[in-house]
């Protein structure tokens, strides 16, 4: 087995890499293409999604990462991570990975609510305390997406294909359900 690659150019990248760790998986940071190597997945971690796109746009990063996805590499964005694979985000952003067929809305649970906690259903996973810090939701599914968890005031994860999406943090709760999900896709 590969590594999960996790993309560490910035925001909540260590904490997911615990997570693996404690999972015996072994994780690679991944900052520039060739830290993709060795990687047989990758994890898009929570943080300014504007910023990691800026970041990764400027080291290459952003145009072999999408061929990659695109050709297969299981991805799995958490927050910031999901605005990054979305196809559309309403108000726009900056560079994207453009290629999750969903549009989100960012800090969709409104500007006072930075954080809270709430538990969901995840399909696949089953019921898990999500974490929500300033976090998007996702406003249109296309047609090959399946939502896999919905809350009163949208949906918050799907999946197309290789790629899955959350709205919030399982890298925060001590709980490794969606994160051994992910690794055995
Ligand atoms: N609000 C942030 C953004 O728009 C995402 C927040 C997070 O990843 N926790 O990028």
């Amino acid at each position: 087995m590969g590594k999960v690659g996790v993309l560490s150019v910035q925001g909540d990248f260590a904490r997911h890499r615990h997570v693996f760790h404690d999972l015996g998986i072994e994780t690679q940071e991944v900052r520039v293409p060739e830290d993709l190597v060795e990687c047989d997945r990758i994890v898009l971690p929570g943080g300014e999604s504007t910023t990691i796109g800026m970041l990764m746009e400027r080291t290459g990063l952003l145009t072999t990462l999408k061929a990659e996805i695109r050709a297969g590499l299981p991805a799995w964005g958490t927050c910031a991570g999901m605005i990054l694979l979305a196809r559309e985000v309403e108000g726009g952003s900056g560079p994207r990975l453009d290629i999750l067929d969903v549009t989100v809305r960012r800090n969709a649970f409104g500007r006072q609510v930075h954080s809270f906690e709430s538990d969901v259903e995840v399909e696949g996973v089953g019921t898990v305390t999500a974490v929500f810090i300033r976090a998007p939701i996702v406003t249109r599914v296309g047609a090959g997406v399946k939502v896999l968890s919905t809350v009163s005031e949208g949906v918050v994860a799907v999946r197309e294909g290789n790629v899955l999406a959350t709205s919030f943090h399982p890298e925060l709760t001590g709980d490794p359900r969606v994160h051994e999900w992910f690794a055995s896709l």
